[in-house]
């Protein structure tokens, strides 16, 4: 089985209207101190970014943040950060988060996040890495999403493999344990290829 040491986790820069997103950003981060798990983010301190990196270091856990300089103000770097990387642009923060990390877990967020998650995805597609992605649909948010998964199959612009490229968690006590199942990766991921 897999061994996952680092974590990256992807989600939304905003406060979202419905609280339970923000206890289940806190939930999470416990979860990576307690099961001592790096928590490899974007490094900003807005939104569910700063309340998992929060929870995680409040639970004695590392966090590792990566932004890029241009928004060190916009989304307010996190001061205290086991270690924090400003690099040059959005593609290097995407790529040193990859790099970074054993497997993938997405909260819910906005288009940043759907763009990060669907960057993984897409590589995965093209067989460029197999880490774990796991796709958390915490209270539904992201039915709409899988929808567009079963629209996209059934008028053929989509394999259904691809619904094999990512596993679907509906509760955050399932993550953990989706993760541990995970199989060993076999690709080598190749940078210079992304
Ligand atoms: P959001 O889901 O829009 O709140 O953004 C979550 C994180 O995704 C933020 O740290 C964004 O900087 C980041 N992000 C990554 N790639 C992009 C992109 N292409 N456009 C916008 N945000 C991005």
């Amino acid at each position: 089985m897999i061994e996952i040491s680092s974590l990256c986790v992807y989600c939304g820069s905003r406060i979202p209207t419905d609280p339970a997103h923000k206890e289940a950003a806190r939930n999470l981060g416990h979860q990576l101190a307690e099961n001592g798990i790096r928590l490899i983010y974007g490094g900003g301190h807005v939104g569910l970014m700063g309340i998992i990196a929060d929870a995680t270091l409040d639970a004695k856990g590392q966090v590792i943040g990566i932004i890029p300089g241009h928004l060190h103000d916009i989304e307010v770097s996190h001061e205290k950060l086991t270690e924090l990387h400003v690099v040059d642009s959005m593609h290097i923060r995407k790529e040193k988060m990859f790099q970074m990390s054993d497997a993938f877990v997405v909260l819910p967020g906005g288009l940043g996040t759907l763009d990060e998650t669907f960057e993984m995805i897409t590589w995965r597609q093209l067989r460029l890495h197999d880490k774990p992605i796991i796709l958390v649909n915490y209270k539904k948010y992201w039915d709409p999403l899988l929808k567009l998964f079963d629209h996209m199959i059934e008028a053929g612009f989509v394999e259904k493999e691809a619904l094999g490229f990512f596993k679907v968690v509906e509760r955050m006590e399932d993550i953990m344990p989706a993760l541990l199942k995970a199989p060993e990766t076999e690709i080598k991921a190749d940078i210079s290829k992304f």
